[in-house]
């Protein structure tokens, strides 16, 4: 195994650039100057993507038997936002230059340029705070008035309530339960930078867990250990990972307790997901507006409640960036830079790259066979051009976790190189083998810090 050595760490520009060079992450409408904010999943970004929901999917349904899912609808009746509050209290202080015209979240810019009213970009004057609301506004029909105004959903988890004696009565759980919504969510975000970490469109994983209202505490501690050691099972290390407790000040409307999953981004310390003791706001309150009962009946104890709700809400297009940054990795190997996505093998967009050592005798023919069995278990990636070496590097550059190499000796006795990203060590193995061995290496993977 060849000798490495840390050089450095990942930095924004470092992973923006190389998300467009190998097609994981795009800039929106970019042949026509690119929109601000809004970003295109690529070949291998689609992939990644897919597989964190995936992940995430598995982990609240397939392993919880009183969790289920739902994929409710975007663009929801008007109503739901009042009674839910986003009409009211969705919004962001806001203030705006009256010289360069730029527009600042009054939270987010430094106190003594607010109470100087100084702009913190040219110094010109600043306006009082307006609160702005954060809900993007369309009108369903052919006539645009008020009757018509509906909302982009600026959460899901808003499509899980509405559902909640749907879900309840066909699906017979018991509180406890769960219910699991992976979908887009739109918020006319001011300050939207850093990538993909902010953006107007956005796609969140939500669970809201429905408890008897004594338990609310004893659950959302359960909720909070079981999502924080989620991440490290993604392979993300614990060491970027921390809790943010909300003071009373930073608490939603509707939250009686909340913490944050912070995760240390290359521009800082960030919430990544929040779990939230929600109470009995949102029932209550689309019981008030919609005049419909959403309590619960207990059949054992007789006793009807609204059920108080645990939220755990992540970030799938967040989680995204997460997992590049966490995995992104700069070596010295042999006087040359190593860059390296360290994802965890179940996260890789290529789980196996497959490669002829060279493309005449056979070789060619061989390997692509190979390729194609290999197809029904795993994403993989056939590559025949240039040397070897460079090959590695292509597949370590995108986060491929294991390349096997066809050679002159598979011709005699059906083995290949099997090349480990992290290690780069190589082993030999028969080709039948090849399957069962990368099915167990990605179960036992685990990241050295
Ligand atoms: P902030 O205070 O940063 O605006 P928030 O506390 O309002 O965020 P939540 O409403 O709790 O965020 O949303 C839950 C999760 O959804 C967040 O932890 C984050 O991962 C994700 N999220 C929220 N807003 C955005 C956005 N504009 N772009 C990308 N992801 C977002």
């Amino acid at each position: 195994m060849a000798a490495s050595a840390e050089v450095s760490g990942v930095t924004m520009d470092k992973l923006v650039s190389l998300c467009k060079r190998r097609g994981f992450i795009f800039q929106s409408s970019e042949i026509y100057g690119g929109l601000s904010s809004a970003w295109d999943y690529g070949p291998l970004g689609v992939e990644l993507k897919k597989r964190i929901q995936n992940f995430w999917w598995k982990e609240m349904t397939q392993l919880n038997d009183n969790i289920v899912g739902i994929d409710a609808a975007i663009m929801m009746h008007p109503k739901v936002w009042e009674a839910s509050g986003h009409v009211e209290n969705f919004t962001d202080p806001l203030v705006d230059c009256k010289k360069c015209k730029q527009r600042f979240r009054a939270d987010q810019i430094p106190k003594e340029n607010l109470e100087k009213h100084i702009c913190p970009e040219c110094g010109g004057e600043l306006t009082d705070p307006r609160q702005f609301n954060l809900m993007f506004k369309t009108h369903m029909g052919p006539v645009e008035n008020d009757a018509s105004v509906i909302y982009l959903r600026p959460e899901t988890a808003q499509g899980i309530y509405v559902n909640f004696k749907n879900v309840l009565q066909t699906s017979r759980l018991k509180i406890p339960f769960g219910i699991a919504q992976v979908g887009k969510a739109f918020r006319n975000e001011i300050t939207t930078k850093n990538f993909i970490f902010r953006t107007c469109e956005f796609e969140q994983m939500e669970m809201q867990y429905f408890v008897y209202p004594p338990e609310d505490e004893k659950w959302f501690e359960f909720w909070k250990e079981k999502r924080f050691n989620y991440y490290k099972t993604l392979g993300v290390r614990e060491k970027k990972l921390r809790f943010h407790q909300h003071g009373p000040n930073e608490l939603a409307h509707y939250a009686k307790k909340a913490f944050d999953i912070e995760y240390e981004f290359p521009f800082g310390w960030k919430e990544l997901e929040g779990i939230h003791n929600r109470t009995d706001y949102d029932l209550k309150r689309h019981m008030e507006f919609s005049g419909k009962d959403l309590t619960y009946l207990d059949d054992q104890s007789r006793e009807r409640y609204i059920p108080y709700i645990i939220e755990t809400s992540a970030g799938l297009t967040r989680t995204v960036l997460v997992v590049l940054s966490d995995a992104y990795d700069e070596e010295e190997v042999a006087g040359e830079k190593r860059v390296v996505l360290r994802f965890h093998p179940d996260l890789a967009p290529i789980t196996a790259a497959v490669f002829p050592l060279v493309k005449k005798d056979g070789l060619a023919e061989l390997a692509k066979n190979i390729e194609k069995d290999l197809r029904k278990h795993f994403t993989t990636f056939y590559d025949q051009g240039g040397a070897i070496g460079r090959r590695y590097r292509r597949q370590d550059e995108v986060g491929t976790p294991f390349c096997i190499t066809v050679d002159y000796q598979t011709k005699e006795d059906n083995t290949v190189t099997l090349r480990f990203r992290d290690s780069m060590e190589q082993i030999r193995i028969p080709v039948k083998e090849i399957p069962a061995r990368i099915k167990k290496e990605s179960a036992e993977y685990r990241r050295k810090e």
